[in-house]
């Protein structure tokens, strides 16, 4: 596995494999990385013939008062995993080289950036599509790898992608989950022992409204209610938000049909953890 920190010997690696008409699979993270991860990286070097992942925590995309500083790095555990899945090259780019000075010409999400995480992390998505619009210039994958764990940035990303032409096949994965149903995050490092036992009551609240939606006569303000209530009465998080809208448009609709999302996001002392369900409602 080669370790690249240049940008220029990205970009020149990146050149030379092409001449040689080799395809290349992406999957960008914040490193710490754990089985979510991996999912994308086997799915990725099944599909192509090099295997692109890279690790950046991106300041952009952290507001300030979150958890940029905090968030949890281990360089070298990362690269022993990523090394053991099979990744060609694991890009490592330094802040400094991604971002010299700011931005000239800045991005703006218009559109699926107003409700869920965007909403409360103002500025978030602008950030993750300014660094992956540079990610995707630099690495010029054939696909590109995300989770569903992350649904709206899933739905940005394909925005992203359809608005500035990339020429990039958005590939989305199912969220990897622990044995007791939490979704796998880098975060949950941050949960104290009670919070880690409580926070699997988000899966299961969000598993209670989706059986709800699908029964009749129930409106998605009483379902939004009963998987809070089921999310305050379980654990002792603070609720950011649970919300139920169309995807991938995150568009609220009176009459569900077609695919939707059911999401929240809840607050623990150290952690903010979000999980979606997405499915087809038959009308
Ligand atoms: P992150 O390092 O948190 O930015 O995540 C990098 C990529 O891994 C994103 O596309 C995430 O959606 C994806 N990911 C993170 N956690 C999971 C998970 N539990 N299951 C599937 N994909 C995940």
């Amino acid at each position: 596995m080669r370790i690249i920190n240049s940008l220029s010997e990205m970009q020149h690696y990146v050149q030379e494999q092409k001449k040689q008409g080799l395809s290349i699979g992406f999957v960008p993270t914040m490193g710490y990385l754990h089985e979510g991860h991996l999912q994308l990286m086997d799915a990725a070097r099944e599909e192509n013939d090099l295997l692109v992942a890279s690790i950046f925590v991106n300041p952009l995309q952290f507001g300030p008062n979150e958890d940029f500083e905090q968030y949890p790095r281990d360089e070298e555990e990362d690269i022993r995993k990523a090394r053991e899945r099979g990744v060609d090259v694991l890009f490592f780019p330094h802040v400094h080289d991604m971002y010299p000075s700011s931005l000239s010409i800045v991005m703006k999400v218009e559109r699926r950036a107003d409700v869920l995480c965007g909403r409360s992390r103002e500025g978030h998505f602008d950030g993750v599509v300014t660094v992956l619009a540079k990610l995707f210039h630099l690495v010029q994958p054939n696909k590109a790898y995300f989770g569903n764990k992350d649904a709206q940035q899933v739905a940005v990303v394909d925005a992203l992608i359809e608005d500035y032409n990339f020429p990039i096949e958005l590939r989305a994965l199912n969220t990897v989950r622990e044995k007791d149903g939490l979704a796998k995050s880098s975060r949950n490092v941050y949960l104290s022992k009670e919070e880690r036992e409580e926070a699997p009551y988000i899966y299961e609240a969000l598993h209670y409204g989706k059986r709800r939606l699908q029964e009749e006569h129930v409106s998605s303000r009483q379902v939004k209610d009963e998987v809070s209530r089921f999310i305050t009465s379980h654990t002792r998080g603070k609720i950011d938000y649970v919300d139920i809208l169309s995807y991938p448009q995150l568009e609220r609709v009176e009459e569900y049909s077609g695919q939707i999302i059911i999401a929240a996001a809840v607050y623990f002392s150290k952690a903010r953890l979000i999980d979606n369900i997405i499915f087809e409602v038959r009308s």
